[in-house]
């Protein structure tokens, strides 16, 4: 091999070189990767709903330890339990052996997804079909959600204070549900709609029947049997829709993409896809020196305000719980703390590499991205990282190995977004966006990296080990 010549060893040391993480991985470390994995495939199937993200993230983490929250009591160094907020966002905690005074280490993720929920009046009969109103859950390209088949998750819950689970549509042998869509021969008028507008809110009706209730007489016999199924099946009666949350979610499966198998397509990667590392992150973590809190969180996609989302006081009490147990005091504690606000970018698309600027856009298969700022136009509406604080979450990526690279969500001036990150930092604690980048955000079936998401989970463990 000729020698290098003084410019390219200089350029060594100066420059940043970023390198696709596959073209090193040994086949051991892709056999790793691999297997991590099918353990978030796994977890992305059985959670396709913030409730039942949140019970499946409970069952692992009670597989390695965990048990429920005590309110009042105090907690040793070591020990590992969750506070479950309403079964839709839960903190996971590991007792850290210095008081949290000393600073917390927490990962934030989010487990709602964009998704097609009810109406509280959903259901109506036409032309002699049935369907559901809805109201759609972030933000859609409402096109893409028509023509394909759509599970339905949720809860009815009844005025006696019972809770009935629904999932229809994952079984192989279940129905499922349509939005329908325009044939093309009949769409001259559509077409001349923008994209935004190719499908209406208002027209996102979810097909579910066309059997009519044997009668000759009576109006609505197609819905007449369709609530005559569900009283059956729930004992839910047209009212018991008012106090149900029914969401409405694609019935794919995730699957491996590519000849390659290097890819995951699925529905809701966005959050899961950094939840599901956060989790199995903090499940790993033994006799920290610092406590540990990996929070996985609700209402991220329509701005994290409610009760059950990261704008809420649910973390702060997490984090002054322990603290008044410890007899220190929270806000120390919080203004001590670091996270990882856990949560995805957008991905350099070949089809769509005009809306990215290419020194800043992240890339599949280089590692977790660090997003130092999201937000819009001029930075408006994010946490803009401080600089000493990448510094220390760079050097830690660094230290242990960890392919990385960093990410914007997009060219400036045209776009942006927001995460949980600004609602953390501005209680005090340093937060810098660190996640895995995806092809088709928001679509009902996005792609990530199986690199990515193997390096975004070793990030989470170094981050609270
Ligand atoms: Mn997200
Ligand atoms: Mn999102």
């Amino acid at each position: 091999m000729s020698e290098k010549t003084k410019a390219e060893l200089l350029k060594e040391k100066l420059f940043i070189d970023r390198k696709n993480g596959l073209r090193s991985a040994s086949d051991e470390k892709w056999e790793k990767i691999t297997a991590f994995c099918e353990g978030y495939k796994n977890f992305l199937a059985k959670g396709k709903t913030e409730r039942e993200a949140a019970k499946e993230a409970i069952k692992i983490a009670e597989a390695a330890g965990f048990a429920p929250y005590v309110q009042g009591k105090k907690y040793e160094a070591g020990e590992k339990y969750y506070v479950n907020n309403r079964g839709k966002t839960v903190a996971f905690v590991v007792v850290g052996k210095n008081t949290v005074d000393s600073g917390t280490m927490i990962t934030a993720a989010h487990i709602d997804s964009p998704r097609i929920d009810l109406k509280p009046n959903p259901l109506y009969e036409d032309t002699e079909m049935a369907l559901f109103k809805t109201h759609y859950y972030g933000g859609i390209k409402k096109y893409q959600w028509t023509a394909m088949p759509l599970a339905l998750h949720g809860v009815f819950a009844k005025k006696d204070g019972t809770v009935t689970e629904v999932c229809i549509g994952e079984d192989e042998n279940d129905p499922c549900f349509v939005i329908t869509d325009l044939l093309p021969h009949l769409a001259q008028e559509q077409y001349k709609r923008t994209l935004n507008e190719g499908i209406k809110g208002e027209e996102l009706n979810i097909l579910i029947g066309s059997r009519p209730f044997k009668d000759d007489k009576a109006s609505e016999l197609v819905k007449l049997n369709i609530m005559a199924i569900l009283n059956e099946k729930y004992g839910v009666t047209e009212e018991d829709f008012l106090s149900a949350e029914l969401e409405c979610v694609p019935a794919a499966k995730p699957c491996d993409i590519g000849f390659d198998r290097s890819l995951i397509g699925s529905y809701g990667h966005d959050d899961r896809v950094c939840a599901y590392p956060a989790l199995i992150a903090i499940t790993e973590v033994e006799n920290p020196e610092k406590t540990a809190i990996a929070i996985l969180t609700d209402k991220e996609e329509i701005g994290s305000d409610g009760n059950t989302g990261l704008n809420s006081d649910f973390l702060r009490y997490v984090v002054r719980d322990i603290a008044e147990a410890q007899g220190v005091d929270y806000t120390v504690a919080l203004r001590n703390s670091k996270c990882l606000s856990a949560d995805v970018n957008a991905g350099l698309d070949p089809t769509f590499k005009d809306v990215m600027e290419a020194k800043n856009a992240a890339r599949l298969n280089y590692g977790a991205v660090i997003t130092k700022y999201t937000g819009a136009r001029g930075k408006s509406g994010t946490s803009d990282a401080s600089a000493e604080y990448v510094a220390y979450v760079r050097n830690m990526l660094d230290e242990a190995g960890i392919i990385w690279q960093t990410g914007e969500l997009g060219k400036v001036d045209l776009g942006g977004g927001g995460t949980v990150a600004m609602y953390i930092a501005n209680m005090g604690v340093d937060v810098v966006d660190l996640g895995v980048p995806v092809l088709s955000m928001h679509a009902p079936f996005e792609v990530v990296s199986k690199l990515d998401v193997y390096e975004t989970y070793r990030t989470m463990y170094e981050f609270c080990k």
